[in-house]
C-alpha cells in the first residue's frame, strides 16, 4: 500500500507549490492544471464549499491527472450501471441472473478499491469546512508543500519529517 503524505491549510490562505510538476517532479513545466474538488458532504453546499485550485504540471501529466480523476470518480456509476446490463441481459437466460449481477458487480467494486488503496493518485485535494487538504504520494513534494506553506499542518508520517 503506498504512503500518501497529507496537509491542510487555511482555507483563506491561498497554497503555493515548488515550481515542479505536481505529478512526476519535473522541475519548470511551464504548465498549470487547474484542479476543482467538489462539495458533496451531506448538508454543504456545493457551490461555496467548492474549491478550486491551479497547480504546476506538465502537459501531459495534466491529461493524466485529468483523466484519472474523471475515471475515479465515475468508476461506481460505472460499476452500477455494469451491474444492470449485465442482469438485464442474463435475466431471459438463467434463473440465477441477479446473484451473477451482484457477485460481478461485488467484485468489480472491490477491484476499483483496491487499486485506489494500492495506487493512490499522485496529488488530490479535498475541501473541508475550515480547511483544504493537500494530498501527496511524493514525500519530497509534500516536504517543498510544507516548507512554502508556514500555516500548513502536516499528518501522519510527514509530522516528524
Ligand atoms: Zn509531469
Amino acid at each position: 500500500m503506498a504512503e500518501i503524505f497529507r496537509l491542510t491549510l487555511p482555507r483563506e490562505e491561498p497554497p503555493k507549490f515548488p515550481d515542479c510538476c505536481i505529478v512526476c517532479g519535473r522541475p519548470e513545466p511551464h504548465h498549470q492544471a487547474s484542479l476543482f474538488a467538489g462539495e458533496m458532504r451531506r448538508g454543504h453546499s456545493f457551490l461555496s464549499g467548492s474549491y478550486s485550485v491551479k497547480v504546476p504540471c506538465c502537459v501531459g501529466c495534466s491529461v493524466r491527472l485529468h483523466t484519472r480523476r474523471l475515471l475515479s470518480g465515475l468508476a461506481p456509476l460505472l460499476i452500477v450501471g455494469g451491474g444492470v446490463a449485465l442482469l438485464l441481459v442474463l435475466e431471459s437466460r438463467t434463473k440465477s441472473a441477479g446473484p451473477i449481477a451482484w457477485f460481478a458487480g461485488a467484485i468489480a467494486l472491490l477491484t476499483f478499491l483496491a487499486w485506489r488503496v494500492a495506487f493512490p493518485p499522485a496529488f488530490s485535494v479535498e475541501p473541508d469546512d475550515q480547511y483544504v487538504s493537500f494530498e501527496f504520494r511524493d514525500v519530497g513534494m509534500a516536504q517543498a508543500f510544507r516548507r512554502l506553506n508556514p500555516r500548513c499542518q502536516a499528518s501522519g508520517s510527514l509530522t516528524s519529517a
